[in-house]
């Protein structure tokens, strides 16, 4: 059985079962490296740049990086009574079956000031629990805090800045008042729950919808659970529960769902796809040739540029494929950046170009507008051609969700999942990049010259092939559509 961490106790407080699961499962640490995938290995590797910046607000802290909890809590309590160190880092402590470790601890005479530094710009309530379990464990291990703080990150930082500049200090010592209360009053029931060798009996709760035990949990057996409807609110969560409703083939007629959620509950319960006669309207009324669209972008904690906020979305690389008529592809144009510097002016030129003339600009989702919105933004002299562009832009994403479901798109209208259904000979299987957080962190390892040379070289080839092979999945899923509208 785990000590009780942070993710164990607050997962405890929203649904016990979740809690005594996560202690109890066999727990071997985080995922090597090794055994990430390129995007998650970025995004693994920007935290761990991000925490140690932020020691660099610290002088002469000492970092605890003894390989056991049990190590790294008796090495905190000697530097704890060491005067002469001003802050220690990833201080561990255990007491009780809790465990923790905090980011930073700052003396201050006989009390400490806790910091949790955090990857995102924006305040949240999340990371205000995440300090006040903190707090809880120090504080019951005799720690007196003195403050208790979040160093997100700054919008206002710039590539070239000090380290001290990247974060923003947000003071939290007042709102983890009442939360820590609250905490304390757990402080026995959560151990309890979830060390008892019983599990708890579990309840569908609005949690379930994030649980990664659903399958194995209350959705067991359920092939179709009600969180597939799309956007289902929480209030019609709870009256499906109290109904004993949890899978779509069980939601009445008489229960009042939203257009959209209509599509998906008639798809499931006659198990065959739901097409709308508006679905073939509105594919006449686009205009030919038609264009297909799809960006790439990279949004990084450290801006690769000067100039950059931090977590911009800047957009590296685009696909266009144009057709004369449906399923018959009659060009292929394509832009990937100079990874060494910000190409956004040469990538809003080259779109326009190879997007000129008349015609539909067919998208998926919202995000190549908005791509575009920010460009006209950033770049006014090309203010009034983005725009044209904009008004040229179709949403195949939001047509489908309007008039198509299938069921086997089990509740998800993303492209990767839709594809194998609507178009299985299509894969991203035989590609180097398969997904658009690989190709982020690809873009990422370019510009910081990760990659050089011949690697370098097949690394923007993979780049190109995967953009591409999104332009041409929506090429031919409209092509699906068509068939049947
Ligand atoms: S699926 Fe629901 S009931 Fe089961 S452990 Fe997860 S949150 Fe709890």
């Amino acid at each position: 059985m785990r000590n009780i961490s942070k993710e164990i106790f607050l997962s405890t407080l929203l649904c016990e079962t979740m809690g005594w699961r996560l202690r109890n499962e066999e727990f071997s640490g985080p995922t090597p490296l090794s055994e990430l995938t390129r995007g998650q290995r970025f995004r693994r590797e920007q935290g761990i740049d991000i925490g140690i910046r932020a020691r660099e607000l610290f002088q002469d802290g000492v970092l605890i990086d003894e390989p056991t909890t049990e190590l790294a809590a008796t090495k905190t309590e000697s530097v704890l009574n060491d005067r002469n160190v001003p802050a220690i880092f990833e201080a561990a402590f255990l007491l009780n079956g809790y465990a923790t470790r905090s980011d930073v601890l700052r003396r201050r005479a006989d009390q400490w000031d806790l910091f949790e530094v955090k990857s995102g710009v924006n305040d949240h309530k999340d990371y205000v629990d995440d300090l006040a379990y903190t707090a809880m464990v120090l504080s019951k291990c005799g720690i007196k805090i003195a403050s208790a703080k979040l160093l997100l990150i700054s919008r206002e930082f710039r590539l070239g800045m000090d380290n001290p500049r990247l974060f923003n200090e947000i003071d939290h010592s007042d709102d983890i008042l009442a939360r820590l209360s609250e905490f304390d009053a757990k402080w026995e029931t959560v151990d309890e729950a979830t060390k008892n060798p019983i599990m708890p009996e579990p309840h569908p709760v609005w949690a379930c919808r994030n649980c990664s035990f659903l399958k194995e949990c209350v959705g067991n057996g359920i092939e179709n659970p009600i969180f597939d409807i799309p956007r289902l609110s929480e209030k019609k969560f709870n009256d499906l529960v109290d109904s004993d409703i949890l899978s779509i083939e069980a939601i009445p007629l008489s229960f009042a769902l939203t257009e959209n959620q209509d599509i998906v509950r008639a798809a499931v319960q006659t198990g065959n796809p739901v097409i709308n006669d508006n679905l073939s309207s509105e594919l006449h009324d686009l205009s030919w040739p038609v264009h297909y669209l799809d960006f790439e972008t990279a949004v990084t904690a450290i801006p690769l540029y000067e100039e950059i906020a931090p977590y911009t979305q800047v957009p590296t690389q685009y696909s266009v494929h144009q057709s004369d008529r449906v399923g018959n592809i009659s060009n292929h144009t394509e832009y990937l950046a100079d990874p060494t510097k910000d190409s956004r002016f040469e990538l809003a030129v080259n779109l326009i170009n190879d997007l000129s003339g008349d015609g539909s600009i067919i998208v998926y989702s919202h995000f190549e507008k908005t791509i575009i919105i920010d460009l006209a933004k950033l770049y006014p002299q090309l203010g009034e051609q983005l725009s044209d562009l904009i008004e040229r832009l179709v949403d195949m994403q939001t047509i489908m969700s309007k008039n198509y479901y299938h069921p086997a798109f089990k509740g998800s209208m993303s492209l990767k999942d839709i594809l194998p259904v609507l178009v299985p000979e299509l894969s991203y299987e035989n590609l180097t990049i398969p997904d658009g957080g690989t190709a982020l962190a690809t873009f990422v390892y370019l510009a910081t010259g990760r990659y050089q040379g011949e690697e370098a070289d097949a690394e923007k080839q993979n780049l190109l092939d995967y953009c591409k092979q999104d332009t041409l999945a929506l090429v031919k899923i409209h092509e699906q559509l068509s068939q049947l509208g």
